[in-house]
């Protein structure tokens, strides 16, 4: 059994065995749909992740029948309430046909698989959108968006993400690790939700769970240990939402490290003195900075060519998504 037989075929995911629907705010698709008549095209998402994914774009504020162009709106703190209200003239309201609209395209996302959104906006942004007050102040506290917040609500385990956000690795990273990872959850369910299915899909997603999160790897694990208490769809929805909940966390160099030493110690009974040393060596400089995660990575991988593991093998911890999306200087 060579590596390439057993990582997961990147050609799963460019046809249509493994789908990746993908919902994103219109305008990050270059769609001159914003209130000034233009765009908030995503370089990354056109040049890179466009050849893996099936777009469907959503604008709520066209849905809504506010035009193109139409006047800029934002949120605002009236009475207790937040209202949708016109940047220049807080006569305009469109509070409610936004919500309707929103509404509408919420039924639209079921089936999805991720959501980007534009950030800022007071209908598509993921987090920290300004409020303001009555008389047009700006609030300490901010919120999403009308949109984004019904998606997140009524979608909570959707993998979601901001388009400035993708401009940090590893908050791209992340993404792309949860999205990939749901796409592979989807594909699961449709082939038909049994236990040794879904055990095996958290066999293959062990080591990378623990480089998110130890505590969720263990909770995940104990949701499985009896698989006859309760029904099959119950434990599998349990198990999903610590999954996602602990890929939600940041990989950092400690953890990436703690996988990695873990990883080495299958080799322990293999490897020359001098490779043990050398891959140590290596880990310990990944893990001091100076070298990125793909470097000890990359040792392991060859390492494993000659020395078969079947459960390693196996490991989406190696191939969290297609290497073509990732980041050099990741960490
Ligand atoms: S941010 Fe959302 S509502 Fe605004 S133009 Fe883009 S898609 Fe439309």
């Amino acid at each position: 059994m060579s590596l390439s037989d057993t990582f997961y075929d990147e050609q799963d995911f460019l046809s249509s065995q493994t789908p990746i629907n993908l919902g994103v705010s219109a305008c990050l698709m270059g769609e001159k749909v914003r209130y000034d008549g233009g765009h908030k095209k995503c370089d990354f998402l056109l040049d890179k992740l466009l050849p893996w994914v099936n777009i469907t774009p959503f604008c709520p504020e066209v849905k809504a029948g506010l035009g193109i162009p139409r006047p800029a709106i934002r949120l605002a703190q009236i009475d207790s309430e937040l209202r949708v209200v016109g940047t220049k003239d807080s006569q305009l309201d469109v509070t409610e046909t936004l919500n309707r609209a929103s509404d509408e395209l919420c039924q639209q996302a079921s089936g999805l698989t991720g959501f980007l959104f534009c950030a800022k906006s007071p209908s598509c942004g993921m987090e920290r959108v300004k409020v303001y007050d009555e008389k047009g102040n700006p609030l300490v506290a901010t919120r999403s968006g009308i949109f984004a917040d019904k998606i997140r609500h009524q979608y909570p385990l959707l993998p979601c993400e901001e388009n400035g956000r993708l401009n940090d690795d590893l908050l791209r990273n992340s993404f792309l690790t949860r999205l990939f990872c749901f796409a592979r959850w989807q594909a699961m369910l449709r082939e038909g939700l049994n236990a040794a299915r879904l055990l095996e899909f958290h066999s293959r997603h062990k080591y990378l769970l623990l480089a998110h999160s130890q505590s969720h790897y263990r909770e995940a694990g104990k949701s499985l240990a009896n698989l006859k208490s309760q029904p099959i769809e119950v434990i599998a929805q349990h198990y999903l939402c610590i999954l996602m909940a602990g890929l939600a966390c940041v990989a950092t160099r400690k953890k990436h490290t703690n996988v990695l030493m873990h990883l080495q110690g299958y080799f322990k009974n293999h490897l020359e003195k001098s490779d043990k040393t050398a891959l140590t060596e290596m880990i310990l400089r990944y893990q001091q900075g100076l070298l990125p995660l793909s470097s000890p990575i990359e040792i392991l991988k060859h390492h494993l060519r000659h020395y078969p593991d079947d459960y390693l093998q196996i490991q989406y911890y190696f191939a969290p998504f297609p290497a073509q999306l990732n980041s050099s200087s990741v960490i």
